[in-house]
């Protein structure tokens, strides 16, 4: 008998979570989002997720008993199996049983958890640019560097949840100062943050740049400043985006000499750069890896999914897809 069961995939994060509906052909069909605030302890948010899913039943008009299960992606470090926040800091959330609390807001619903950058993997892998390939790594370049490893169609959780944040790997030994406490992690040279600071860095070092012109309030520079200014020949831009290329690419190599996927999956506001970023980055990562593109092949390629990836790769959970 074919499945005539509905799923939901939500992304959880620090200010709202977003929710999809996804009917029995994989189709999402409904779409919403609630607001979330850490104030309100996690009996709260769960009760709000809950409420999420049964909003987006009644907008699809199916009654909420044909939904077979929910997946979360959620920030923090998450262990899968165990449906539990082991540790979520920005929401003082410690071993907190988050699977099983909405479950209970959903007549014991089945729900399944997963870090908000491992479901967004999950979902790149599976319904966006890594479809292809069975192993993929999804990088996304924003704020910090999130990340998430696929291997075998699955995420590589680790113990405990504790795997897939390479943006922590160390790049620099005894760099630049990181949130994590550490220095010199791939996201203080590899994130937006990280090419913005760089660019005003180079503004102030090279008055004649063109980028005052993009930019004349240095605090209206973002991510497109330096690659703007870059693509019209000015040589400070271009020493910027070379040297971001060139970090973002020795993270990059890091990740494919451990785990060699077929895939590497570029995303975040910088990769709407395209091939003037990731062209560049194939030729560094194929010039310095242990065994190049001619051995054994990679793609690296630009996310497809945006900002619904996570909804995508918690919908994958769900479904188990
Ligand atoms: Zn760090």
């Amino acid at each position: 008998m074919a499945s005539k069961l509905y799923y939901a995939g939500i992304d959880l994060g620090g200010m709202s979570a977003k929710a999809g509906l996804f009917d029995p052909e994989g189709k999402m069909i409904a779409k919403s989002t609630v607001k979330t605030c850490k104030e309100e302890g996690f009996r709260a948010t769960a009760k709000h997720l809950a409420g999420l899913v049964r909003e987006l039943c009644s907008a699809a008009k199916i009654p909420v008993s044909s939904v077979g299960g929910v997946g979360v992606g959620t920030p923090g470090i998450i262990d899968g199996a165990a449906g539990i926040v082991v540790a979520w800091t920005n929401f003082a959330w410690e071993n907190v049983p988050l699977a099983s609390e909405i479950s209970a807001n959903l007549d014991g619903i089945p729900v399944r958890i997963s870090n908000d950058a491992n479901a967004a993997a999950l979902g790149e892998a599976k319904f966006g640019a890594g479809k292809k390939y069975g192993d993929s790594i999804t990088i996304t370049l924003g704020t910090g560097v999130g990340s998430g490893i696929v291997i075998g169609g699955k995420i590589f959780e680790g113990f405990r949840g504790g795997a897939g944040e390479a943006g922590h790997m160390t790049i620099v030994v005894g760099g630049i100062p990181c949130t994590c406490g550490k220095r010199g992690c791939f996201e203080q040279y590899a994130s937006a943050t990280a090419l913005i600071r760089d660019t005003k860095r180079a503004m102030f070092e090279h008055k004649e740049s063109s980028m005052w012109r993009i930019s004349p309030d240095p605090d209206t520079v973002n991510g497109l400043t330096a690659f703007t200014a870059a693509k019209e020949g000015d040589a400070a831009a271009q020493e910027v985006v070379k040297n971001y290329i060139m970090y973002l690419s020795e993270g990059i190599l890091n990740l494919v000499n451990c785990f060699r996927p077929q895939a590497i999956i570029v995303g975040g506001g910088v990769s709407g750069q395209g091939e003037y970023l990731l062209q560049p980055v194939r030729k560094y990562v194929d010039e310095h890896l242990f065994v190049g593109f001619d051995r054994i092949p990679l793609a690296i390629v630009k996310a497809q999914l945006g900002n619904d990836a996570g909804i995508w790769g918690a919908y994958a959970l769900a479904a188990n897809v």
